[in-house]
């Protein structure tokens, strides 16, 4: 009971939602939307990071940008401090500046629109496709103007983004097609490797993530200038490689080339990373079984289930999200509540980007602008997946659901 007596909003009505939890049925323990797993493997090369003296960008990033290198199957992979980093110098390695337009999906994290604003660029957003969520290109095309530099699509929960039909929009009007996939390092369309697939392919490793360095990024290309260019904004805009400076080769001089950034990451972050990836398929096998468990038992319940990924791409299964209907007795927003009086936790992976205040304030956005992601927006819910997550917590999840649906 601590822990519904501590939820509770204010203390005035403490009594009154006790009294109500009572008499619902619920898990004991709280269930974390979210939560990493962390092996011994992690700890212990925290551990030899630490003792080794060498906490910064050194030997085990390299070792790290190495591994994600060749898993992803390109020549050049820059490890950085967060996706929003990553998301931030791809645009500027591409020199996309003030004045360009960048169109990114309405569906997805701020980070993403954000990066475009960083470079000084207009974010123009496009709708999303009913059917898997990904940026429609169809919509894309009706939103390209002279200004448009660059297509950002984003492989949203996991599943790829139509990569042909945007390749074909960016050649025919010379456009960079950059790509977010923070939710899906696993991905594949067509049978290549999401990160071969745009130009850059930025990645995301924060701590609820498929892959986690507790904070990370990564870039992804094959392109050796731009990747050049990149490593030296990730440190200030100092000449390459100038993390070596402190290292037992003695001092070295430094150019600054660029008015740079601080957004390396460090050896501990890669500590993590090295033996996060080297769990990454088994990983997604877990999560790929908690999906059919959740798609096999929400059958009946008066909910939309995630879309089936079509034959032609690997689903990199990063969100298990449901819509409620109109045959669902429940709003979102109530859902959401009623599972955390049920001791689950849920989330909103995303409340349509252009209606955020600050959207609507500096480029006039308003509801009804981009009404599929929108519509999907109001209506979904994410629920727990993670290799933490088990087949029993999977059924307590579907219980409570199908407790809240019933009443
Ligand atoms: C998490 C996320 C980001 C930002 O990643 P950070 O590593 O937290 O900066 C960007 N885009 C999408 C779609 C995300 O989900």
């Amino acid at each position: 009971m601590e822990a519904n007596i501590k939820s509770c909003g204010s203390s005035r009505l403490k009594k009154h939602h006790v009294c109500l939890r009572d008499k619902i049925p619920m898990r004991k323990e709280y269930l974390v939307y979210g939560s990493p797993l962390i092996g011994e493997e992690e700890v212990e090369e925290v551990v030899a990071t630490i003792r080794s003296g060498w906490l910064g960008t050194g030997p085990k990033t390299q070792r790290f940008e190495a591994d994600f290198a060749a898993f992803q199957g390109i020549e050049y992979c820059v490890a950085v401090s967060s996706c929003s980093a990553a998301l931030h110098l791809a645009m500027l390695a591409a020199g996309v500046k003030r004045g360009d337009e960048v169109i990114v999906p309405a569906l997805t994290f701020c980070a993403t629109a954000n990066a475009v604003v960083h470079s000084g660029a207009t974010p123009i957003f496009a709708d999303i496709n009913g059917e898997d969520l990904t940026i429609d290109p169809e919509d894309v095309r009706r939103r390209i103007t002279p200004r448009t530099r660059a297509i950002l699509p984003v492989h949203i929960h996991g599943y790829p983004a139509k990569m042909e039909p945007l390749r074909s929009l960016a050649d025919e009007h010379g456009l960079l097609l950059i790509g977010d996939a923070a939710h899906a390092i696993e991905a594949e369309y067509k049978g290549i490797k999401i990160g071969h697939l745009a130009d850059i392919t930025c990645f995301s490793f924060y701590v609820t993530k498929n892959l986690t360095t507790v904070e990370g990024g990564m870039l992804a290309t094959s392109n050796q200038e731009w990747a050049d260019k990149i490593k030296i904004l990730a440190l200030h805009g100092m000449s390459k490689d100038a993390w070596i400076r402190h290292s037992d080769e003695g001092y070295q001089h430094y150019q600054v080339a660029d008015a740079g950034f601080k957004y390396n990451m460090t050896d501990i972050q890669a500590s993590f990373g090295i033996h996060q990836l080297a769990r990454i398929e088994k990983n997604l096998e877990w999560r790929e079984q908690l999906w059919s468990r959740y798609d096999e038992k929400l059958t009946d319940l008066r909910l939309r289930r995630p879309p089936t990924p079509s034959a032609d791409v690997r689903h990199a299964r990063h969100i298990y999200a449901v819509q409620v209907t109109e045959q669902s007795p429940l709003s979102r927003d109530r859902l959401l509540g009623e599972l955390h009086n049920r001791n689950i936790g849920s989330a909103v992976h995303y409340t349509a980007l252009h209606l955020h205040p600050y959207y609507r304030r500096s480029f006039g956005y308003r509801e009804g602008d981009l009404p599929v992601a929108e519509a999907y927006g109001n209506t979904t819910l994410s629920l727990p997946l993670s290799p933490k997550v088990s087949d029993e917590d999977v059924d307590d999840v579907v219980e409570a659901l199908a407790d809240c649906l019933r009443s």
